[in-house]
């Protein structure tokens, strides 16, 4: 059963009145979900769907999927956020506690700024937007001599500088729209965390336009720009009830993300269960052994599975997880990084890798997950089969 939380757009004035929990708390088995239903029409010019090479980030084309599948399920509401934010109200500071303010000044001015200095000529548009980014309107870092030294504009060069030391790959770029995307991002996983926090959802689904267990607190890659799991810990141990907010991250790809941020935090236990990252992205095989640094040591815990493993193979790592994060580390929150790469066939898996879920496994995935007797929120990860990640969307959820 899934709830769709309504809330009221300011900025839309036909929006639907407010609907939001009032109080209520939800039945054990619902789950209330947190979402900007507002998606972008194509642009020419305008990157809505980041893709690398192969074109398989396809966070918009994700989110729309899984939504579409969800909002006609009983007791849908339906959250409305900013859909036609200028930039001028654009606004981060939510993750502040987690990014720094480098990274967040990069993600929020990176682009426009970048983009005025080209349109006022004072760059050359082929050397930071073709030459480097070949993609079209993005912008991507670049730690050779090339670009830098054909920019001599001094903002510029500032922000140029800053994206080279915040961004770890070039296939997570600055891009039109990706200021306004993740602020109403970070608006529902604040709506999702107050409700989660004062007790009027016991579980909520926050379904964010882009991954983020692989951001840390400084630099942004692997399609992952802010750690929005990592935000939402942070934020939910605001409230007195939860000292130990544990994670959970059930994408196939390592949290190594969430695992740096945490790595010293006793407070913020963390597992990961996904592809041994010998075969597949991030391919740091630091975390295999794993388990914290200093006063955490002992509060991170690693899965690291062989390519080709299904459910049942996969579900006896689940259950350890969950065992050592409720029981053994007595988390009183739950935050699930809800990857839906684990799926047979994601196209985005390495050669020889990936692993092998069926859509019905997220079924049993969810029984596992809801039989914990702990409030939950669950953050949208990655997922490139578009079809399957509905279908397991559809199966986790109801
Ligand atoms: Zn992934």
């Amino acid at each position: 059963m899934l709830n769709i939380v309504d809330a009221k757009d300011p900025e839309v004035k036909e929006s639907k009145p407010l609907i939001v929990a009032k109080n209520q708390v939800s039945s054990f088995r619902s789950v209330d979900l947190f979402v900007c239903n507002v998606f972008q029409p194509f642009v020419p010019g305008e990157v809505t769907d980041v893709s690398n090479g192969t074109g398989n980030n396809k966070p918009n084309t994700r989110k729309r999927a899984i939504f579409e599948r969800l909002r006609n399920k009983p007791l849908v509401r339906i959250i409305h956020t900013l859909n036609n934010t200028t930039h001028g109200n654009i606004d981060l500071t939510y993750a502040a506690g987690i990014h720094t303010e480098q990274m967040l000044d990069v993600l929020k001015n990176g682009y426009e700024i970048l983009n005025t200095k080209v349109e006022e000529n004072t760059i050359d548009r082929s050397y930071l937007f073709q030459r480097n980014a070949r993609r079209n309107g993005a912008v991507i870092p670049c730690n050779t001599f090339t670009p830098q030294m054909f920019i001599q504009d001094a903002e510029a060069k500032v922000i140029y500088a800053k994206l080279n030391s915040c961004c770890r790959d070039v296939t997570t770029p600055l891009y039109p729209s990706l200021a306004v995307h993740l602020h109403q991002d970070l608006e529902i996983l604040k709506q999702a965390v107050a409700a989660i926090g004062n007790g009027t959802s016991r579980y909520a689904y926050v379904l964010n336009e882009h991954p983020g267990h692989h951001a840390d607190a400084r630099t942004f890659y692997g399609y992952c720009y802010l750690n929005y799991a990592a935000i939402a810990a942070q934020r939910l141990q605001a409230f007195p009830k939860y000292n130990l907010v544990g994670i959970l991250d059930v994408d196939m790809h390592l949290s190594d993300g969430s695992h740096r941020i945490f790595e010293a935090n006793p407070n913020v236990p963390v597992a990961s269960i996904h592809i041994n990252p010998e075969y597949d992205f991030p391919y740091s095989t630091r975390y295999n052994n794993f388990t914290g640094i200093g006063k955490a040591t002992g509060t991170k815990f690693n899965y690291p599975l062989d390519p080709g493993t299904s459910w049942t193979g996969y579900k006896k790592h689940l259950e350890a997880a969950i065992q050592q994060l409720i029981v053994n580390q007595k988390v009183q929150v739950l935050v699930v990084s809800l990857g839906f790469d684990t799926l047979s066939g994601d196209p985005e898996a390495a050669p020889n890798s990936g692993l092998k879920l069926t859509p019905k496994d997220f079924h049993e995935m969810r029984q596992c997950l809801l039989n914990t007797d702990v409030p939950i929120l669950f953050i949208s990860e990655g997922g490139y089969n578009i079809q399957s990640v509905a279908d397991a969307a559809d199966e986790f959820f109801n």
